[in-house]
């Protein structure tokens, strides 16, 4: 007999681990997949970022970090939230935790009661949605399409907002879309937000540095909203580390001390050698990010052409992150001898089973019309996976 919370039995697992971990599981049993589910970058972790972490293990820190992070790593957060994006923190105001995934799960917790809404555009990271559950607040899905490129709009926003809306997240550059609001698109929603004093902003910018189309926006930077949002970012994805789980909430002072008492009871400071290579990521030479960045539009170009070529899938060109999110719906009731193909879950599967390529179906990001593909991956790799796919889905009458 079980004994769980409701909590936890109305959680949903994490589709983009799960397809991930079903990828593995094929590799293991020795099928060729080409793992295009999880988003992580495939590159390895710079080599000054591995010295510095070698360096701590040799100097002894061994011990509990201070719950909020190392105050030269929260000094060195600082100073990247100066020089890359023009705002103004204090060391109180950072709090580091093991990866964004917490640090937003943490603002969660610390903002949302039972009932309160939370906006959640669509498409949605998969996480988000069962965060606000876990935090026992409602989801307000306000779904964004292709036609609009994905993004909100202020007119939307408005109508979503009411008195029980506690926060709204918005994820820029975007996954599962890859789609980034420029400066002037978020100045239009931070004026919605100002007639709103009672909602926080959660700014997701864990992508920011892969970003094919010009300088990052944070919607941080409009003052109007200067202490209602609570910008979440990373080393995961910028430097390649999505191992080392290091992530960090940059946040008005009562968030963050609030933050700070939430993960002091339940997890404490991350790992003190994760947390010293995270100093050397965001103090030392950047030239790794912009290599990085290149590499992944080099890829998105080549997976955006080679989907081009596919008759029946309509393809947004992402400006960031490193995921397609194209809509796949006209494969929707075909079949491949006498198996059927239903919606994008299905689909996904169908593309695992017969061409060996690991994708994520949209229903999980909120939008079921789509497939997110990951680019995050060798030439060589998004090539034959692209082949696979075309003569896979060739075969669907
Ligand atoms: N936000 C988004 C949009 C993501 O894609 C990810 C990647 N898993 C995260 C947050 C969490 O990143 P991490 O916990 O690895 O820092
Ligand atoms: N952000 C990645 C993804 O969406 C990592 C997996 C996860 O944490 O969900 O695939």
């Amino acid at each position: 007999m079980e004994h769980l919370s409701v909590r936890l039995t109305s959680l949903s697992s994490s589709a983009t681990l799960a397809m991930s971990q079903k990828s593995n599981e094929l590799k293991a049993q020795g099928v060729d997949v080409i793992n295009l589910s999880v988003g992580e970058p495939d590159f390895f972790t710079p080599d000054p970022i591995k010295a510095a972490a070698k360096k701590a293990i040799d100097n002894n820190f061994s011990f509990y970090s201070p719950v909020p992070g190392f105050l030269d790593l929260r000094k060195a957060i600082v100073a990247k939230l100066k020089r890359e994006n023009g705002l103004d923190y204090t060391v109180d105001q950072i709090i580091v935790s093991n990866g964004a995934k917490q640090s937003i799960c943490n603002t969660l917790l610390c903002l949302v009661d039972p009932g309160d809404e939370v906006i959640v555009p669509a498409p949605y990271w998969v996480s988000y949605v069962e965060m606000v559950k876990l935090a026992e607040g409602t989801n307000v899905i306000l779904p964004a399409g292709i036609d609009q490129n994905f993004k909100i709009t202020p007119e939307q926003l408005e109508a979503a907002i009411t008195p029980k809306t506690k926060a709204l997240i918005l994820c820029t550059p975007s996954n599962p879309t890859g789609s980034v609001y420029s400066h002037d698109e978020l100045e239009a929603l931070a004026d919605v937000l100002a007639r709103h004093p009672q909602v926080v902003v959660i700014s997701d910018e864990i992508y920011e540095h892969i970003n094919y189309v010009g300088r990052h926006a944070s919607i941080a930077s409009f003052p109007v909203l200067r202490d209602r949002v609570a910008v979440i970012n990373g080393v995961s994805k910028a430097y390649a580390m999505t191992g080392w789980r290091i992530g960090f909430l940059a946040a008005p002072l009562w968030l963050a001390r609030a933050a700070s008492k939430l993960q002091g009871q339940y997890t404490s400071g991350p790992s003190s050698i994760a947390q010293k290579a995270a100093c050397e990521a965001f103090s030392g030479d950047q030239a790794c990010v912009e290599e990085m960045r290149v590499a992944f539009k080099r890829r998105r170009d080549l997976i955006c052409r080679l989907c081009r070529e596919i008759p029946d899938m309509r393809l947004a060109v992402p400006d960031g992150a490193f995921y397609i999110f194209p809509d796949v719906s006209r494969y929707f009731g075909r079949s491949a001898g006498d198996r059927k193909v239903y919606d994008s879950a299905d689909l996904a599967m169908y593309l695992l089973e017969t061409a060996h390529v690991a994708t994520v179906g949209g229903h999980a990001f909120g939008a079921p019309d789509c497939i997110r593909l990951s680019y995050a991956a060798s030439d060589e790799a998004i090539i034959e996976a692209m082949r696979r796919i075309t003569k896979a889905l060739s075969e669907l009458k």
